[in-house]
């Protein structure tokens, strides 16, 4: 018996069917550590049709994103690219693809995500060797380096900016050092990138990986990465596979750059996400961008000193996007954080580990980052801490 199939219906409603759809999320805006507010035109962008990982349209998008990262970073490393995860995702290829079993690795520890660092090269069977200092500081060159001179790892991991804590750490004696001894330099850079000078060339960085939802302005989902020519070379020479198979750089990178061939399904929408985040990064010039971030910063903290609060970190080393006020004595953070996000939409974070009930973590990120922006958040913030 002959049947016939018919095609569902299928209305096009494009992005704009709101009315059928089965979610309705709460507008909340967004000041925490992360996921940042994201920008309109990145919505925008992802509500376009998605293309098979495979298409050629793909490319021509993940190659644009290649370029714009590049930018970003602050660097000429070819292998330059995106893995599909979350920025822990960007922190497991970097340590998987580049610690071996008995190696030895210095992290200098600052943070919780150093920690995580540490924790994924243990699970790599590395000889870790850690150099730590209380949350909210950070390591002095001289201090960083006769610890890499005296140690001799393989690699040395450190956080360019901690959301632990709120503190940025300056790489160059590290990476220094870290070269003089012939080991290679991990930085996790995810809550920097696209906010603060990354600068990967220019300190020396060897493997730097990021996020996309905190200085780039999209969702959570992909993680930029970077690998420099030196770092290239040893991954070339590296005589076990990798570990992990989804994390394996030499796969991804085939994928991505070199012969197009299926690896895993990559979003398309994500990649048109980081495409736009980077575009605006692009319009607007990067240099005016780290200065919009570092007016918006510089306003939190004058206003948030008026209202008595001290910051965590010394004021050369704080991070501009992500600021850490210490909670005033006396007041229940937890209830801080409940009534600005009940009262105004708005989310922040409060500290953990040793921070404790003792810090605010307050991002100032992307479209947020506008003097405008901070003082309506003071004006909130303020009211919920007297109430
Ligand atoms: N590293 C740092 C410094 C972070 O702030 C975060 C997340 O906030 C991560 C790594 C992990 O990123 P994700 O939560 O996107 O996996």
């Amino acid at each position: 018996m002959a049947t016939t199939v018919e095609a569902p219906a299928l209305k096009d409603e494009g992005p704009t069917g709101k009315s059928e759809i089965s979610i309705h999320p709460p507008k909340r805006l967004l000041f925490g550590p992360g996921p940042s507010q994201v920008h309109p035109r990145v919505y925008q962008a992802m509500a376009q049709p998605v293309v098979g990982h495979l298409d050629a349209y793909f490319f021509q998008v993940s190659n644009g994103v290649q370029r714009m990262l590049r930018q970003v970073f602050g660097t000429e490393n070819e292998l330059t690219f995106v893995v599909s995860a979350t920025g822990s995702g960007g922190m497991e290829t970097a340590i998987s693809n580049f610690v071996l079993p008995g190696m030895k690795v210095v992290s200098l520890a600052n943070g919780f995500f150093c920690d995580r660092q540490s924790e994924m090269a243990r699970r790599q069977g590395a000889e870790l060797v850690r150099f730590e200092k209380p949350w909210g500081e950070v390591f002095g060159d001289e201090e960083a380096a006769a610890f890499i001179r005296e140690q001799k790892p393989k690699v040395v991991m450190y956080v360019q900016a901690e959301t632990s804590a709120g503190a940025f750490q300056r790489g160059e004696a590290i990476c220094k050092a870290a070269h003089e001894v012939g080991a290679l330099v991990i930085a996790d850079c995810v809550t920097s990138l696209g906010a603060m000078p990354v600068e990967v060339d220019k300190t020396g960085i060897d493997i730097a990986y990021s996020c996309t939802q905190k200085g780039l302005s999209c969702p959570p989902g992909l993680s930029p990465i970077t690998v420099s020519p030196r770092a290239s070379e040893w991954l070339k020479a590296r005589e076990t596979p990798n570990r992990s198979w989804y994390f394996d750089i030499k796969l991804i990178a085939d994928y991505l750059t070199v012969s197009h061939r299926y690896h895993h399904t990559a979003s398309a929408t994500m990649f048109y996400a980081l495409h736009e985040g980077l575009t605006l990064i692009e319009e607007e010039g990067l240099a005016q961008r780290w200065e919009r971030h570092r007016q918006a910063h510089l306003e939190f903290v004058k206003g948030v000193e008026a209202l008595g609060l001290e910051m965590l970190v010394a004021p050369k080393d704080r991070i501009w996007n992500l600021n850490t006020p210490r909670v005033p004595q006396g007041v229940d953070e937890a209830k801080v954080r409940a009534t600005l996000l009940k009262e105004h939409g708005i989310e922040i974070a409060g500290g953990f580990g040793p921070l404790a009930g003792k810090i605010f973590r307050v991002g100032v990120m992307g479209p947020l980052a506008t003097k405008a922006h901070v003082r309506e958040f003071l004006e909130a913030f303020g009211k919920a801490l007297k109430s």
